[in-house]
């Protein structure tokens, strides 16, 4: 068998569209034009990136777009003074501390003073405890993307063996709780698990999300399973090139499941894609005007 590849970056590009049409209503019917902001502390490179990439497509998307760039050694007492300044900003509906935060800086306390209506990245402890608990919460963008890709690939997921590999708070586990929520039968694999490949053989659905190189073998697979990919890793290749590989071995895999995201172009560009549906749905809701359909949990 060879695998069909779920192109993460076409649906990506589909729920941008999809997100900016319903923006261009919202201004044209309510005057409404959802606002992000997103705040960098430091100078990490990687995060530069990703706050440059999540302010060019808000925009793209019609969005009003803030960035605050904080000095490295800005003191905690500042940066949750501008959370709070955010909070009561009528005009943003979306607030995003980009991670990790320098060391002298105490991420929960920071995450946990964002508004939880307005955090849409899904890490505030009471969206994590609605999502628990199966309430209308914000719900974790790179979760929300391989929920939307599976959604996309297998319609129902209701009986399914699914086997989440990873158990961190911002993919492993929020992912489990929503597959769960669509009536899977969810495993959590993580680094104590007895026997991963057999336990991983069982699955219908695999999501790795471990942050190891192709450390999921094509023989751990089960013929015709779906396989999503999270991981994001660099390794060097030949002539010490660098190339970014996931935690599945693609083409080992390719050869029995049903399906597999690629790396890079799978899960990837569905994470900023969800921020954006996520701050358009946090918009909808502070202001009383229903949810975007297929956007959402
Ligand atoms: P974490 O390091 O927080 O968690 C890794 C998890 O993998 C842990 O639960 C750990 O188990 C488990 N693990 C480690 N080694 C093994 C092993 N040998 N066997 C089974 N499980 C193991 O990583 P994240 O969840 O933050 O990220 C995972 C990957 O996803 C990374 O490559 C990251 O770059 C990528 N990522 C991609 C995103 C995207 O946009 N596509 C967004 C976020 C992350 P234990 O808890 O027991 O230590």
């Amino acid at each position: 068998m060879t695998a069909e590849i779920i192109d993460g970056k076409a649906f990506a590009a589909d729920v941008r569209g999809r997100v900016a049409a319903h923006v261009a209503r919202l201004q044209a019917d309510h005057g409404i034009t959802p606002g992000l902001a997103v705040v960098l502390v430091g100078e990490d490179p990687a995060s530069q990136v990703y706050v440059r990439n999540k302010g060019k497509q808000t925009k793209e998307a019609g969005m009003h777009s803030v960035e605050h760039r904080l000095d490295p050694d800005t003191s905690q007492e500042r940066l949750l003074a501008l959370i709070g300044e955010l909070n009561a900003d009528p005009a943003i509906h979306g607030i995003l501390v980009q991670l990790p935060l320098p060391g002298h800086l105490d991420s929960e306390l920071v995450i946990n003073a964002i508004d939880p209506a307005k955090d849409v990245d899904g890490f505030h402890v009471s969206n994590v405890g609605l999502l628990g608990t199966g309430q209308k919460s914000m719900v974790p963008c790179t979760p929300l993307g391989c929920l939307m890709l599976l959604r996309d690939r297998l319609g129902s997921l209701s009986g399914l063996n699914a086997v989440v590999v990873g158990r961190s708070n911002i993919v492993g586990k929020p992912m489990a709780q929503l597959l769960l929520g669509d009536s899977c039968t969810v495993t959590i694999a993580h680094s104590r698990t007895r026997d991963l490949a057999e336990v991983v053989r069982r699955a219908d659905i695999v999501v790795a999300a471990v942050g190891r190189p192709e450390m999921v073998p094509g023989d751990w697979i089960g013929p015709g399973a779906t396989v999503i990919d999270v991981g994001i890793n660099r390794i060097e290749g030949a002539g010490g090139k660098t190339r970014l590989v996931g935690d599945v071995a693609f083409d080992s895999a390719a050869q029995v499941a049903g399906a597999i995201t690629p790396v890079p172009g799978g899960v990837g560009p569905m994470t900023i894609a969800c921020l954006l549906a996520n701050t358009l749905t946090a918009c909808c809701r502070a202001n009383g005007l229903p949810e975007p359909e297929g956007l959402t949990a």
